[in-house]
């Protein structure tokens, strides 16, 4: 058992795709987020992109046998590296049972869950002023963190966009999910030891810097490559 695997786990807006993205460079490890491959899937209209569509477009959860298909594909093309970074995947307790299973056929062990925790008034904040970039799926935010140029992606020039769910009745839908099916995870990840409460209502550098620290304990080779 040598590869490594952390977990992401949040509210909407919490900022688990924005800390991904800083923690990428300094981990090595691959990001998964099931969001981004169900946004890929959208834009190349695939099968599961077509079934997956309206779900997302009603800020519901997109059934399980559509997410473990795409999360199955992930694991097959990332193959074996240092590390797995999964962001908005398990999002129920039937998904998390199934990434037990993943990682144990791939001899990876599940090491630590951290769980960005947020007000409400922030999230909705963040989620309202989000910009992605349609070409890298890059994320910005209109006052947190600007593009240099307005409306244009700092790192491929891409063009930035709302997401669809970001609109003020998605996201409150969107909360309502979180608190009924996903917020199960937090116990479940509790009972099992694995489970590190981070304060993310601050400037996202501090809260990655202090997830780093915390990785370091578990991976003495994060960060020294960054
Ligand atoms: P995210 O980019 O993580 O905020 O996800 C956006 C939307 O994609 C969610 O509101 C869900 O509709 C769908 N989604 C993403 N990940 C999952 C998952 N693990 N299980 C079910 N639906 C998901």
């Amino acid at each position: 058992m040598d590869i490594r695997a952390m977990v992401l786990l949040g509210a909407p807006g919490a900022g688990k795709g924005t800390v991904a993205e800083a923690l990428k460079a300094a981990t090595g490890y691959g990001h998964l987020s099931t969001g981004d491959l169900l946004r890929d899937a959208i834009r190349g209209r695939t099968p599961i992109g077509v079934q997956a569509a309206a779900f997302m477009k009603r800020g519901e959860l997109v059934p399980d046998p559509l997410i473990l298909a795409l999360v199955t594909e992930y694991f097959d093309r990332a193959g074996n590296g240092r590390g797995y970074m999964l962001d908005g995947f398990p999002r129920t307790l039937a998904q998390a049972t199934r990434l037990d299973d993943q990682l144990n056929s791939r001899r990876a062990r599940l090491e630590v869950v951290f769980l960005l925790e947020v007000s409400e008034a922030v999230i909705v904040d963040r989620l309202t002023g989000r910009r992605l970039c349609r070409n890298c799926g890059a994320n910005f935010h209109i006052r947190n963190i600007p593009p240099k140029v307005a409306g244009r992606c700092d790192h491929c020039g891409g063009e930035l966009y709302q997401r669809p769910d970001d609109q003020a009745d998605t996201i409150r839908k969107r909360l309502e999910v979180y608190r009924r099916q996903t917020a199960d995870l937090i116990a479940y990840y509790a009972d099992r030891q694995l489970l590190q409460r981070i304060d993310s209502d601050r400037p996202r550098d501090e809260t990655v810097a202090d997830i780093l620290r915390r990785l370091r304990v578990l991976d003495p080779q994060v960060g020294a490559r960054s």
